[in-house]
C-alpha cells in the first residue's frame, strides 16, 4: 500500500496551495510547514478547512522537521518554500542563497535523517539563461544569469549528489517556466501585493490597483524587441506535481522535467492580450532592461509529456490571463 502522507513546505504560497488542491483530489493527507513570511493567511485558512494541517515553522529547523516527519509518518516531501523574484535576487543575493540553498539543504538533511523516500523540488527554467531563442530540453546547457537561478541550480546539483550517496532516496525536479493564472473555482490564487511578475502586475494595472506598468527592455533581439517567456497555467503545473509524485511512487527513481507549454510570448504580446480582454489600453511605459533577465526561455516539453503522461488542459494565453484577472478582482 502506498503511503499517502505528504509534507509540503511553503503550502500557503501560490504554487504550493494549488498543488495541495490537486493532491487532495487524489486523497493525499497533507501537512504543511510554512513560516508565513510570504504565505497567505487566507489561503492557509481555506486549506485548513479542507483538513490540511499547518505548522508554523521554517524549513531550516531540523529537529522540528524531523519530528513532523516521524509523527505524521511521512515518506514524500514537496518543497515549495523559497524566494522567487529575479530582480530582488540581484539586489539581495544573500537572501536567495540563504532561503533557496542553505535552508533547503538543512531541510534535505532532516529528510535524509528520517529516511524520506521521495523529495520533490521546485526548480526554474531560468537556470537555462539565454537560450538563443531555441526551446530548451532538460539536457540543454545551463547558464544561470542571476542569484535566484543559481540558488536553484545549486540545490539540483546537491540532490544529484545526495542520490548517489543514498540509493533509497529519490528526487523529482520540475523546472517551472512562467507560472500564472489561478484556480478556476476561485479557491486560491496569487496573493502577494508587491508582486513583480508580468501577468500579475498587468492585471493589477488593469484593475487600477497600480499607477503604472513598465515594459523592461524593448531592444532585445526578438521579433518585437521584448523578452519571450513560456507562460503556463498554475493548475497544469499543480497537476504536473501530482503526476511526478505518482511516477516516483511507481518507478522509485529520480528524474527532472521541464514544465512549460513550449509556446513563447513576448512581453508586448502578453500586455496586448490583456488589453483586448479588458477593451482598453494599459498605457505600458517602455523602460530600460531589468537586470538578470534572459532574452527568451521556452520549453521543449516532450519529456514530461512522454514520461509523466502530463496533459496540459489550460494551454491558452487568453485563459491564463483571464483567470489571473478574475482572481485579482476578488482581492
Ligand atoms: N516584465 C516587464 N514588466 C513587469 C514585469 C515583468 O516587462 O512589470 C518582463 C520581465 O522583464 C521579463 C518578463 O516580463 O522579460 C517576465 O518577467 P517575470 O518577472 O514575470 O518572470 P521571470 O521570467 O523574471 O521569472
Amino acid at each position: 500500500m502506498i503511503n499517502k502522507n505528504v509534507l509540503v513546505s511553503g503550502g500557503a504560497g501560490y504554487i504550493g496551495s494549488h498543488t495541495i488542491l490537486a493532491l487532495l483530489d487524489k486523497d493525499y493527507k497533507i501537512t504543511v510547514i510554512d513560516d508565513m513570511s510570504t504565505g497567505s493567511e487566507q489561503t492557509k485558512r481555506y486549506l485548513e478547512s479542507l483538513g490540511v494541517e499547518f505548522i508554523l515553522g521554517n524549513i531550516n529547523e531540523i529537529d522540528r522537521v524531523k519530528s513532523i516527519i516521524k509523527e505524521k509518518n511521512i515518506e514524500t516531501v514537496l518543497n515549495f518554500a523559497g524566494s522567487i523574484i529575479v530582480g530582488e535576487s540581484v539586489e539581495n543575493p544573500v537572501k536567495y542563497y540563504e532561503n533557496n540553498f542553505s535552508n533547503t539543504l538543512l531541510f534535505l538533511k532532516a529528510c535524509l535523517d528520517e529516511n524520506i523516500k521521495r523529495f520533490v523540488f521546485s526548480s526554474t527554467a531560468s537556470i537555462y539563461g539565454d537560450a538563443n531563442n531555441e526551446p530548451v530540453t532538460e539536457t540543454s546547457k545551463v547558464a544561470p544569469m542571476n542569484p535566484y537561478a543559481e540558488s536553484k541550480l545549486m540545490v539540483e546539483k546537491a540532490l544529484a549528489d545526495v542520490k548517489i550517496a543514498h540509493p533509497d532516496f529519490n528526487y523529482g525536479i520540475l523546472r517551472y517556466f512562467n507560472v500564472a493564472g489561478a484556480d478556476h473555482k476561485g479557491r486560491v490564487g496569487q496573493m502577494s501585493k508587491d508582486a513583480t511578475h508580468l501577468i500579475k502586475v498587468s492585471t493589477q494595472k488593469a484593475l487600477k490597483k497600480r499607477d503604472s506598468l513598465e515594459i523592461f527592455g524593448t531592444d532585445y533581439p526578438t521579433f518585437d524587441g521584448t523578452c519571450i517567456r513560456d507562460y503556463i497555467h498554475i493548475s497544469d503545473l499543480a497537476q504536473a506535481h501530482v503526476n511526478l509524485v505518482e511516477y516516483m511512487e511507481k518507478n522509485e527513481k529520480s528524474n527532472l522535467f521541464n514544465c512549460g507549454y513550449g509556446d513563447g510570448f513576448s512581453v508586448k504580446q502578453v500586455i496586448s492580450e490583456l488589453e483586448s480582454i479588458i477593451g482598453e489600453s494599459l498605457n505600458a511605459k517602455e523602460s530600460p532592461r531589468r537586470a538578470g533577465d534572459p532574452v527568451s526561455i521556452v520549453a521543449n516539453n516532450a519529456k514530461i509529456k512522454t514520461e509523466l503522461g502530463w496533459k496540459p488542459k489550460h494551454n491558452n494565453l487568453t485563459e491564463i490571463i483571464t483567470s489571473a484577472l478574475e482572481w485579482e478582482k476578488t482581492l
